[in-house]
């Protein structure tokens, strides 16, 4: 039975109850990757968090259709479309880096397998379509015309342009007066004088040449523009009006506003009924910036001796609508988190296993408890995806006086959602186990401890701890006897 799920919409800007169109399938859109470099940390926040809304949207029984795109054509650095193209900027560094040719095309494909490689560390599920830009450029036309053919589009020399002034509404996602808008308008590096408005945007590029990317089209040879690639993929594969659409805040007022306008425009619909953004990450309480050097990668993280889920434990530790500040010293903190929940989950796991290897009869689950559990956990996602709470429930069931069984009964009921991959190692005693010689052993030896102890023969019990330690394990006392568990 679903409950309800409360989630904050920047369209309206308040807490909602979620409502699916369809009860049967909720169809989920997030802005992915623009491939031109690694995803940082600040970008592996945000795919947290549409991680675990997809996750949690799963745990309380929708269906998702997710879908991602992957930006491989180039757009300018700047979200406002102004400035130099991240494609271009990537080919030219990548060139330098490998010192041999390197085509845009290569690099939209060496950056797109990056991302999928970071995001099965980082325990993401895939999305049911991952889609490129560059595969969908028929879609992205077909919207520009419906656009021009509807008199809210048009052509100048350089570039085909959305008319923002036609737009009822245009800044109702971002609450910004147009005016606002005119900013950075000077910065621009194609200067257009054919523009109507400073704030209208490039629905497709044209007049440049250079550009290794071109398509053919009723206007002439260009590429798109980044925003109508989120449209008309969207739209494509998930109908004229979705339930939820994800970015990061700084979305909110260029990419969404124009995502919204140019979709509602061509349909007279309304593009998406929900939208969420997360929060930014600061690293060392400074804005995170390239230029700055704290722009780290999965690989820097990595590269430290921290594991990719320790870093996602950091993430869920704070509400996706908080501003999170990195350093290593709290990601230090979030490992050593990490690690002791695991330790004392698998410590609870080994318990129930042996009890069950030993033939024992097997400990009952406390149902009440368990529901009472899962209860506490499930309303902390409920409420707007709260993550830290539901962390903190992760916390007070481990540490209860609940049995063993109550406990790991609860942890494979909320795994999912977390998805920090608490219950995936064997246990000593499953047939999973890969060393089937060190697990006879390491068996066989828990026995014989637990034998010296119950004879007080306090030295062979000291002299077996350190051959289970040899073996790789930690030995644990605990009130059933000797507990042999891998070492995180
Ligand atoms: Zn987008």
């Amino acid at each position: 039975m679903i409950k309800e799920l409360s989630l904050f919409n920047t369209l309206g800007k308040k807490k909602m109850p979620f409502v699916p169109i369809n009860k049967e399938k909720v169809t989920f859109y997030s802005c992915g990757p623009t491939v031109y470099d690694y995803a940082h940390i600040g970008n592996l926040r945000y795919f947290t968090f549409v991680d675990t809304l997809r996750r949690t949207l799963e745990f309380l029984g929708y269906n998702v259709e997710h879908v991602m795109n992957i930006t491989d054509v180039g757009h300018l650095s700047d979200d406002g479309d102004l400035g130099e193209d991240k494609m271009l900027r990537g080919v030219e560094r990548e060139k330098k880096k490998q010192g041999k040719e390197f085509t845009v095309w290569d690099l939209a494909q060496f950056y797109t397998d990056a991302f999928i490689a970071d995001s099965q560390k980082m325990n993401f599920l895939p999305p049911h379509q991952l889609t490129k830009a560059t595969q969908h450029i028929q879609g992205m036309i077909d919207l520009i015309q419906s656009l021009v053919d509807q008199g809210y589009a048009y052509k100048t020399s350089k570039a085909v342009y959305f008319d923002v002034t036609k737009f009822a509404d245009y800044t109702k996602l971002s609450g910004q007066k147009l005016d606002e808008k005119h900013v950075g308008v000077r910065d621009e590096v194609v200067v257009d004088e054919e523009k109507h408005h400073p704030a209208d945007f490039r629905l497709w590029q044209l007049d440049q040449p250079d550009h290794a990317m071109q398509w053919d089209s009723p206007w002439g040879k260009g590429f798109p523009g980044w925003h109508i690639e989120c449209s008309a993929m969207a739209m494509e594969y998930l109908g004229e009006t979705l339930d939820i659409h994800t970015g990061g805040i700084d979305h909110i007022p260029v990419h969404h506003t124009n995502e919204i306008a140019q979709s509602e425009a061509s349909t007279g619909k309304q593009f998406a009924n929900y939208w969420l953004h997360s929060d930014f990450l600061r690293v060392d309480d400074e804005k995170m910036a390239k230029s700055k050097g704290n722009a780290y990668n999965l690989s820097d993280i990595m590269a430290k001796g921290f594991s990719a889920l320790a870093l996602r434990f950091f993430y869920l530790s704070a509400h996706y609508r908080t501003t999170l500040n990195f350093t290593w010293e709290a990601l230090e903190g979030a490992q050593s988190a990490y690690e002791n929940l695991w330790t004392q989950v698998m410590t609870a796991r080994t318990l129930v296993a042996k009890t069950s290897y030993s033939g024992q009869k097997a400990e009952i689950i406390d149902e009440a408890r368990l529901t009472e559990y899962v209860h506490k956990f499930t309303d902390a996602m409920l409420d707007d995806l709260n993550t830290p709470l539901a962390i903190a429930v992760l916390w007070e069931v481990i540490k209860s006086e609940s049995t063993p069984a109550t406990k790991i009964a609860f942890f494979e009921k909320v795994e999912s959602v977390m998805g920090l991959s608490l219950l995936s190692a064997p246990t000593l005693y499953d047939d999973s186990f890969l060393d089937k010689a060190t697990q006879t052993e390491v068996i066989e030896m828990v026995i014989q401890r637990d034998e010296a102890k119950a004879q007080k023969d306090y030295e062979l019990s000291d002299t077996l701890r350190e051959s289970i330690t040899k073996k790789g394990f930690i030995a644990i006392d605990t009130v059933a006897g000797t507990i042999a568990i891998p070492s995180f």
